[in-house]
């Protein structure tokens, strides 16, 4: 078995042991990247000679026995989207594409804490807006499974990666579903934590009352570790939680009995393929089987999600990228005469067009007279999707719905199309709006051997059932025997 087709604790285990090197298993990676990122475009940038460093660095304290972290020298991937001081981090925008980030997020912090080494800066959306990553401003990442469809987006580069195995784990977030359904597009785990439970600093912000970072991993256990990793209170961003920390590793239990699932009806029914809505119910009978408890319940106030979130999202898009004017930040063009011009051919140059879609539709939303229609009622659907999540939790532990409509769609199928475009989302924006927790669990594989997952919804800040439940139906399935096959690929 090649070093690049373990799992992280499954590394972590050999490092300990000293079987390994940090160096073999950064070298593995980068001859992987060298051999398959050209097919699949998984990163925007790699960093391979100070992730060699560090390896070596992190092999020369393990050898001489100091005291490290047991994840020193593990590699990783990280979203373009997150500062790394000195490193470039473009959002995949022109807007940013020489910008090179003074400090680090915090969660780049925390992973330094332990001595992880950067492989590199992963393939995105255009500023995370998007679901399939075909909106970068450099090129379209591509999903491992089948080279001619999208990876799902817009963490589709940290998605990408870790499914074809050219980066162990990885950073993305989540506004909308952007950690979740490319981690279903793809076949493996994509978890967004609780609104506040991750630090925000440092993560380009799209829409702040929304965005999460999260883990993407190759199973549960990685998942639960990550989480543990990056997880906590941070003062530098006032929305993040001051609550007790945890450690997620001891929800990792096999076992769901007396566990209490709602199936809500509206989220197998019309718009969902019929083979997505097979295998979803198929996870029902297995939980059930597994000795959980079951039911069909109703979610009815999940279908003004997706019209109450491009309204919020767009509206705080349309805020947070006023900052990209030629002057503060990012590219400047090169024609004008005066101030006004620089701000006008600056933004029209370096933003792509959805971009330039939200900006324009969230200033509307925003604007005198159209706020109360618009804005203000968004918010008030908002309250009352949470207060529907707030019944349906005193009842069950966790909802089960499919993460994604479909499995991955062709390149180009839906890029002309915004509205189908934000369809691919109804699955997983409803989670967004109530700042709750969702983990995406790969289940089986389409007629056209792409990957079906579905979607754990929690209560805020009980992360724990979410893994507890995932864990067991990892555990008693098989799904990460499949492999993505790189059909025309070089394997
Ligand atoms: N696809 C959604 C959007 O375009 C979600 C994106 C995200 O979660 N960042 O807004």
């Amino acid at each position: 078995m090649e070093l690049y087709e373990y799992t992280v604790h499954e590394l972590v285990e050999k490092l300990e042991k000293g079987e390994i090197t940090s160096k073999e298993i950064t070298e593995s990676y980068f001859n992987r990247i060298k051999q398959i990122d050209p097919k699949v475009k998984a990163y925007v940038s790699t960093l391979e000679e100070s992730a060699l460093e560090k390896a070596k660095k992190v092999d020369e304290d393990r050898k001489s026995g100091k005291a490290v972290s047991k994840f020193a020298g593990i590699p990783i991937g990280i979203k373009d989207n997150m500062c790394i001081t000195g490193t470039k981090t473009t959002c995949s925008s022109k807007m940013l594409e020489n910008f090179v980030a003074p400090y680090n997020a915090t969660v780049i912090e925390k992973l330094n804490k332990e001595d992880l080494v950067y492989l590199g800066k992963l393939n995105m959306d255009e500023f995370a807006m998007g679901s399939s990553t075909e909106y970068s401003a450099f090129f379209p990442t591509h999903n491992p499974w089948n080279l001619d469809r999208v990876p799902g987006g817009s963490s589709g580069g940290s998605a990408a990666a870790v499914s074809a195995e050219i980066a162990p784990w990885a950073l993305g977030s989540d506004t909308g579903g952007s950690i979740r359904q490319p981690a279903s597009l793809c076949g493996v785990i994509g978890l967004k934590p609780t609104y506040g439970l991750v630090s925000r600093y440092g993560l380009v912000a799209y829409a702040s009352s929304l965005d999460q970072i999260g883990p993407i991993t190759k199973d549960v256990t990685d998942s639960a570790m990550l989480l543990n990793l990056i997880a906590g209170h941070d003062e530098k961003d006032s929305t993040s939680m001051d609550i007790e920390k945890k450690d997620y590793t001891l929800s990792l239990v096999n076992n769901v009995k007396g566990m209490k699932i709602g199936l809500p009806k509206e989220y197998i029914g019309e718009g969902i393929n019929e083979e997505v809505k097979k295998s979803i119910l198929e996870v029902a009978k297995k939980y059930e089987e597994l000795g959980a408890t079951v039911e069909e319940c109703s979610l009815d106030t999940g279908k003004y999600a997706t019209a109450a979130y491009y309204i919020v999202a767009c509206a705080e898009a349309s805020s947070n990228l006023g900052r990209f004017d030629g002057i503060r930040y990012g590219y400047r063009s090169e024609k004008f005469e005066n101030l006004k011009d620089i701000y006008r051919n600056s933004r029209s140059e370096g933003f792509g067009q959805e971009v330039k879609r939200r900006i324009i539709l969230g200033t509307y939303v925003l604007s005198s007279g159209y706020y109360d229609a618009y804005y203000k009622k968004a918010q008030k659907v908002r309250t009352v999707i949470k207060k529907s999540y707030d019944e349906l939790f005193k009842k069950y532990d966790l909802l089960l719905t499919p993460t994604s409509p479909t499995t991955a769609f062709k390149i180009g199928e839906k890029s002309n199309n915004p509205l189908e475009m934000y369809l691919a989302d109804i699955c997983t924006v409803p989670v967004n709006i109530g700042g709750l927790p969702g983990m995406s669990i790969p289940c089986s594989l389409d007629s056209k051997g792409l990957p079906i997952s579905f979607q754990l919804i929690g209560n805020a800040f009980e992360e724990e059932k979410i893994f507890r439940a995932a864990y067991t139906y990892e555990q008693n399935t098989n799904f990460r025997q499949n492999k993505p096959t790189f059909k025309g690929g070089n394997e």
